[in-house]
Order: C-alpha cells, then sequence, then structure tokens
C-alpha cells in the first residue's frame, strides 16, 4: 500500500502566535509523524503553488487580487474578524492548495494508492468571493475542479466531517451535481450555515447533504450517522474520487467546539472512509487538512489517518473516551435520511 503524504515547511510561513491557527499545528503533527515511524513508511513529497488558473476556477478575480495584494502590505492584514493574511499567506496558499492538487494527481495516476494533504491555511470556509474562518484558499475545491479539468474525473464527493460547516466549500458547489458535498458540523456553531433544509440549487440541487448535529455527539453518535447517512449517500452517487475535508475539532478535548468524539471514534470514521472509497471508487481516497486546535488530538489524529490507509491494525489515542456519554442522534438521523431520500 503506496501512501503518499504532502506536506511542507514552508507552510510555517503562514503564522500568527496566539491565533488558534499557528505554525505550530502542522510541526506538533509531523514530530508525531516521525516519532511514530510513520513518515519514513509514506511517499513524502512537497508542495508546489497551485496554478492561478485553478484558484480562478473556484474564486472570482476580485478576491484573487485582494488575497495577492497582502503579499505587498507591511504588516499582517485581517480580512475578517478572526482571519489573518500575513505577507507570507498568499504564497504559502497557493501551495496548500498546489499540494491538495499533488495528492489527487497521485492517486489518480495511480503513483499512490490513497493520498494525504497535511495543508495550512485550511480552506473549507472560504467561499466564492471571500476569506472566511482562517481561511484563503478553498483548498479542497481548488483539488476537485484539478481532478475534473486534468483528470476528466466526472463525479466527486466530498466529506466534510470538521465540527464547522464547511459553508465555503457549500457555496462554491452549491449548484454543480458534479460534486456531492456532505458535512457533519455541530449547529449552533460558526459559521452559522449547514442547515439540513440548504440542499443545492437548480442543477445541484440534492447534491449539498448537511448533517447539523447538537453538541455531546460523541463516538456511537458520528458512527450511526456515517453508517446510516454518510456510507449510503456516498455509495448512491458512486463517486470517482472521494476527497475528506478533516477537522479534528469535533474531539471531546478540542478548545473551539462541543463534539465529544474520540481519537478512536475518529480512526473508525476514516477506516470506514477508506474501506467505502475501495468499494466504490478502486481505493481513490484523499485526506485534506482542516481545522483541529488541541495539537496532541491533532497530532496523534493524523497519525491514525496515515496508519489506517497503511493497514496498521493499531492506532492512538493517549486522550481515552469522552467524559460523557454519546448523545443519541436516532431520530435525526431518520430525519436526514428522509429528508434526502435514503430510506
Ligand atoms: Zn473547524
Amino acid at each position: 500500500m503506496t501512501v503518499l503524504l504532502i506536506t511542507d515547511e514552508r507552510f510555517d510561513q503562514h503564522d500568527m502566535p496566539g491565533h488558534p491557527e499557528h505554525a505550530g499545528r502542522l510541526q506538533a503533527i509531523r514530530q508525531q509523524l516521525v516519532a511514530d515511524g510513520l513518515l519514513a513508511r509514506t511517499l513524502t513529497e512537497k508542495g508546489q503553488p497551485v496554478n492561478l488558473d485553478l484558484v480562478h476556477s473556484v474564486h472570482v478575480p476580485e478576491y484573487v487580487a485582494q488575497l495577492e495584494r497582502t503579499r505587498h502590505a507591511n504588516s499582517t492584514q485581517w480580512l475578517d474578524a478572526d482571519t489573518y493574511a500575513t505577507p507570507r499567506s498568499f504564497e504559502t496558499a497557493l501551495l496548500a492548495a498546489g499540494a491538495a492538487t499533488i495528492a489527487v494527481d497521485g492517486v489518480l495516476r495511480g503513483r499512490a494508492d490513497q493520498a494525504i494533504a497535511l495543508v495550512r491555511p485550511p480552506g473549507h470556509h472560504a467561499t466564492r468571493a471571500r476569506a472566511m474562518g482562517f481561511c484563503l484558499i478553498n483548498n479542497v475545491a481548488v483539488a476537485a475542479r484539478f481532478a475534473q479539468q486534468t483528470h476528466r474525473v466526472e463525479r466527486i464527493a466530498i466529506v466534510d466531517y470538521d465540527v464547522h460547516h464547511g459553508n465555503g466549500t457549500q457555496d462554491i458547489f452549491y449548484e454543480d451535481p458534479s460534486v456531492l458535498y456532505i458535512s457533519t458540523h455541530q449547529s449552533p456553531l460558526y459559521p452559522g450555515t449547514g442547515s439540513l433544509y440548504e440542499m443545492g440549487r437548480a442543477a445541484g440541487e440534492g447534491y449539498t447533504l448537511n448533517i447539523p448535529l447538537p453538541p455531546g455527539v460523541g463516538d456511537e453518535g458520528y458512527e450511526q450517522v456515517f453508517e446510516r447517512v454518510v456510507l449510503p449517500a456516498l455509495q448512491r452517487f458512486a463517486p470517482e474520487l472521494i476527497l475528506a475535508s478533516v477537522g479534528f475539532d469535533a474531539h471531546w478535548a478540542d478548545p473551539l467546539a462541543n463534539m465529544t468524539l474520540s481519537l478512536q471514534g475518529y480512526h473508525r470514521l476514516c477506516q470506514r472512509l477508506i474501506e467505502g472509497a475501495r468499494a466504490w471508487c478502486k481505493g481513490h481516497i484523499v485526506f485534506v487538512m482542516e481545522g483541529g486546535y488541541h495539537l496532541e488530538v491533532l497530532s496523534h489524529g493524523w497519525a491514525n489517518i496515515v496508519r489506517a490507509m497503511l493497514g496498521d491494525a493499531v492506532f492512538s489515542d493517549p486522550l481515552g473516551s469522552a467524559p460523557t456519554p454519546s448523545r443519541d442522534v436516532s431520530r435525526l438521523v431518520e430525519q436526514v435520511r428522509h429528508t434526502h431520500g435514503l430510506l
């Protein structure tokens, strides 16, 4: 099993000490992968800046121009209340989106069975026209467009299990039936979007599947959501490629949200996606890093994804289970299944 892992120390150029989305996140993951002997077992490559044409296939020109101007500023700019851009951030965001495309390319060309893009800044809140929620360029959206344009992939599924709704990814593909966007997220929580009834528009109607969850959903609840909604929806769509927008901020110890997944629970979700990809799309799956702000969770979580891809039976969970039992989501699951015709 060849696992392609794209990451780059240059992602550390985008940094603001004290901000939750800081360079130490990826540094912690890299250290864990080395300490666990996992980096050496992957095919590791660096990022390359993405072609600007691809960025323009996802974002409007005025927004790309706004991002580019931050390169010439003398100091850090705030693009919204919590999204910073240093003079190095634009080139770093181009590298992050480029890394996601290299990961996709590696899988679709058969250089690797599966791939991981460990990138910063994250992407899933970046809409067509604006930066939001620590995100500048929507990496997973760029990767999807790359797969369509370069590899003629017709159907792509994006599974976003960051604890926040990926409003940017939803926005970009809202009218597009070629990309199925599925999101599990805490509701209410930032950014406030992602209701069950946001289902896509025009030709894209039915191709956005939101699963807003109350706080306190843990391993059992998430597993039920995956088994009863996410996996059946994937199977019905029959994607040729699955992109996973992965955030470890649904872990019980994460400081930014109130979900109660454990690392073991996360590991199970990852395994199910990999099994699904093997069953439905020749194993073609790429995991792209989004959020996650507890460094120990983040670093062990990504190490576990590498292990799952390599087929290791073990996983690492030094923090253990959530202190509270998982909230029952049976009724919500049935409501989502009914709304999306999964019965
Ligand atoms: Zn998040």
